[in-house]
């Protein structure tokens, strides 16, 4: 127990120190909190070999509903090989640490999540001591879905709008610098999740619903801006209504691959947190090289 201790008191004080940062987001119950669980506890799992998906961690953090966004300190290899359930410390290894910062799901809470990712006001939490600091650096953005949800009823379009909001916040700070030299760009995982069970969309399902989704919500949101005979052709780039338009401006059809326009990168990768499924392996390793 002692070297586990020893562990967590050093963790625990590093963390004040600024180190680059990861921000969770997603609608509630879409599995934040298990994947941060996961990833925390993952050195302590009883053996390397035994499947990491087949035993729940041994008692999941409940959902936070407090203001303030969870953070966990996890450590990567330099070379961003390791894997979450290797116990870096214990084999010496030269680690890269980094923050992992969970935010509310909760749609009245979103702002906070999104507040990380303006360069100007990186937080306004005064009582997280995990806020991403201006000096903080934020490496990366997961965007944690329900795959599982996204097939019924109101799933999608809930996920989407979220989304929607993320990927628009993400655009503007990469836009908003004029003149000034724009902040390093935010790359997104989108992390679809549950796929341990079998009504749960595959990835790339899970990729084109979301991108014609979020095609519907730019028609729907830019609708007073088309009727007002703003065409493509017009300069609307800086202040004003055009800059509500996600992605490539005037296009048809939305794609992930119009965020490259404002150097973000956007990837869709399955997964699951729990239950017999293709595990959170690859969603580590994306963020490993991205430390
Ligand atoms: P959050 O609101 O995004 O933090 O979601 P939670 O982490 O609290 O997870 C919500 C629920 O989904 C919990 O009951 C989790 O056990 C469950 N859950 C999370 N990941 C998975 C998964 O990969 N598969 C399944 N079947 N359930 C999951």
């Amino acid at each position: 127990l002692f070297p586990i201790l020893l562990h967590f008191l050093v963790t625990q004080k590093s963390a004040y120190t600024t180190l680059p940062s990861v921000l969770l987001v997603g609608p509630s119950g879409a599995g934040k909190t298990a994947l941060l669980t996961l990833f925390e506890r993952g050195p302590l799992a009883p053996a390397p070999s035994e499947k990491p998906t087949s035993t729940a961690p041994a008692s999941p953090t409940p959902t936070h509903t407090s203001q303030a966004p969870a953070a966990v300190e996890l450590a990567v290899s330099s070379d961003g090989t390791s894997s979450f359930r290797d116990d870096l410390d214990a084999t010496g290894t030269t680690a890269k640490r980094f923050l992992l910062i969970d935010t509310p799901g909760h749609a009245k809470l979103r702002r906070l999540a999104l507040s990380h990712l303006s360069p100007a006001k990186p937080s306004t939490s005064p009582t997280s001591s995990y806020s991403a600091t201006p000096k903080s650096k934020l490496k990366g953005l997961v965007f944690v879905l329900d795959a599982a949800a996204l097939a019924d009823g109101d799933g999608l379009p809930a996920t989407a709008a979220y989304l929607y909001d993320v990927l628009l916040a993400l655009q503007k700070r990469a836009s908003g610098a004029k003149g000034s030299k724009p902040p390093p760009a935010i790359p997104v995982l989108i992390a679809a999740n549950k796929l341990d069970l079998f009504t749960a969309l595959p990835a790339a399902l899970v990729k084109s619903n979301l991108e014609a989704e979020l095609g519907r919500i730019r028609k729907t949101r830019s609708r007073g801006l088309l009727d007002s005979g703003v065409g493509a052709d017009d300069d609307v780039a800086g202040a004003g209504e055009g800059d509500d338009w996600l992605g490539e401006y005037g296009s048809d059809k939305f794609s992930f691959k119009q965020m490259l326009e404002f150097d973000i990168e956007v990837e869709v990768i399955g997964g699951s947190v729990v239950g017999d499924g293709p595990g959170a392996d690859r969603w580590w390793k994306w963020i490993g090289q991205r430390i």
